[in-house]
């Protein structure tokens, strides 16, 4: 689902900034505003559905602080930004559910402020599972994890932590583990835990009071990734979970980078064809429809010989953001190779399939991409099969047939077909 991020800053050039910075953010609304009041507004229109907050602490229409006030009065994770370093201001807002206050001089503070949101806005999609056998234990860390809006689960010994995780449909990122527990305990479940998941696919945190420097040695070298006294604070907790979740967000990176198209960010051709034979599957198995679309740049040619390469790939850049742009984010949409493009989806009407890419194919049609002083325009033609075939490669080559009818028809046209 789509998240919403408020910003609200009377500096219009930090605004920009953070907006432009937060672009490759995949299913993100960002909501601007420049005072107190448009401020409030904003939050009015958008009842309980803002996700995260970013907060200049001094703006023209309000005392310092108001806003930032008002925002965790809601119960907004908020990073609040500020001209200078104000102690007391900081050591006031900071006792709420505050993300972090941080001063916003020059590049530095503007990274740090989106490192936080995005922490927080990736933890509302993770699933963290807490193991101890103590009531008040586990509802005083349960808090604490769902201030930092993780989605969180409980389990009392071992064998209960083994049997969430082997029969949930989610996926947890994350197990913070007692020692002492009655059935299982936490060595036991770490070690069996690492039969399965890697370090780099589920972090687990162990928690003991148990002040031996041997139990804490043993928990790592079963594969904890880190340990925490129980005599924790709130702080220690929030900043080495985020920080193993960082770590494991870093590893999923990487691990996509063999799926991305690196020009457009776009999923690669391997990808596509992985992830669309598993739907394909289901929605067979259902007796269900799915859409294929082929889509091409048409005289994609021309425009790399009168502008240049570059201007060739940046506008392969902006078609595919319109892409995502137009698309649901469940879709499936990929960078097939050259100025080619696959779109899977689920889920969607014959006549709602046709008037989605008609509107498609007039949006690329009505744009223009300015680079430097040139402003340039281009369609696309579009090959759209719909059902459920045989194979999915036998949708794909239908839906390429409709697309060299569409091109031969005069390109900038959509032909779709029933399957
Ligand atoms: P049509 O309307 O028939 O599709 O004509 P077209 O010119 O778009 O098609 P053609 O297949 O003749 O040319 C595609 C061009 O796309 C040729 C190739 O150099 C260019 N191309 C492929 N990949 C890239 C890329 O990554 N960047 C740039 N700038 N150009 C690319
Ligand atoms: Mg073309
Ligand atoms: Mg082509």
């Amino acid at each position: 689902m789509k998240k919403k991020l408020l910003i609200v800053d009377d500096d219009k050039f930090i605004l920009s900034v953070i907006i432009d910075k937060l672009k490759n953010y995949e299913d993100l609304e960002v909501l601007e505003a420049s005072s107190y009041k448009e401020g409030i507004k904003c939050i009015a229109n958008n009842k309980n559905s803002i996700n995260a907050a970013i907060i200049d602490l001094n703006l023209p229409d309000c005392n310092d602080g108001d806003m930032a006030n008002y925002t965790l009065s809601k119960k907004i994770p908020t990073v609040i930004l500020t001209g200078k370093y104000d102690r007391t201001m900081k050591d006031k807002l900071l006792q709420y559910t505050t993300l972090d206050f941080i001063v916003k001089d020059g590049k530095k503070g503007i990274k740090d402020s989106i490192f936080t949101i995005k922490r927080v806005l990736n933890n509302y999609d993770t699933n963290v599972l807490i193991v101890d056998d103590s009531n008040v234990q586990r509802n005083m860390l349960k808090q604490i994890l769902i201030d930092m809006k993780l989605n969180v689960e409980v389990a009392t010994n071992g064998v209960e932590a083994l049997d969430i995780l082997n029969s949930s449909e989610k996926r947890f990122s994350l197990v913070l583990t007692d020692y002492n527990m009655p059935k299982m305990d936490g060595m036991e479940l770490v070690s069996k835990l690492r039969e399965e998941y890697d370090k780099d696919q589920l972090g687990i945190i162990a928690l003991s009071s148990n002040e031996e420097s041997e139990v804490i040695t043993e928990f790592i070298k079963l594969g904890a990734n880190d340990y925490i006294n129980k005599s924790y604070s709130r702080t220690e907790v929030i900043t080495r979970v985020n920080a193993i979740l960082d770590l494991l967000d870093l590893f999923e990176e990487n691990r996509m980078m063999a799926f991305k198209d690196f020009l457009t960010n776009l999923y690669n051709r391997r990808y596509f064809f992985k992830t669309a034979q598993n739907i394909f599957d289901k929605t067979k198995r259902a007796k269900n429809d799915i859409v294929i679309a082929v889509l091409d740049i048409d005289r994609f040619k021309t425009i790399n010989d009168t502008y240049g390469h570059d201007v060739g790939d940046f506008s392969l850049k902006r078609c595919a953001e319109i892409l995502k742009e137009t698309m649901r984010g469940s879709d499936l949409v990929a960078r097939f190779g050259g100025e080619e493009f696959c779109i899977l989806l689920e889920d969607i009407s014959y006549e709602d399939t046709q008037k989605l890419f008609e509107k498609l194919r007039l949006t690329i049609e009505n744009n223009s991409i300015k680079y430097e002083e040139l402003e340039i325009k281009f369609t696309v033609s579009i090959g759209i099969c719909y059902g459920i075939g045989n194979t999915l490669n036998e949708m794909i080559k239908n839906a390429d047939e409709s697309l060299y009818e569409s091109k031969k028809g005069g390109r900038n046209r959509i032909t779709l077909r029933k399957i």
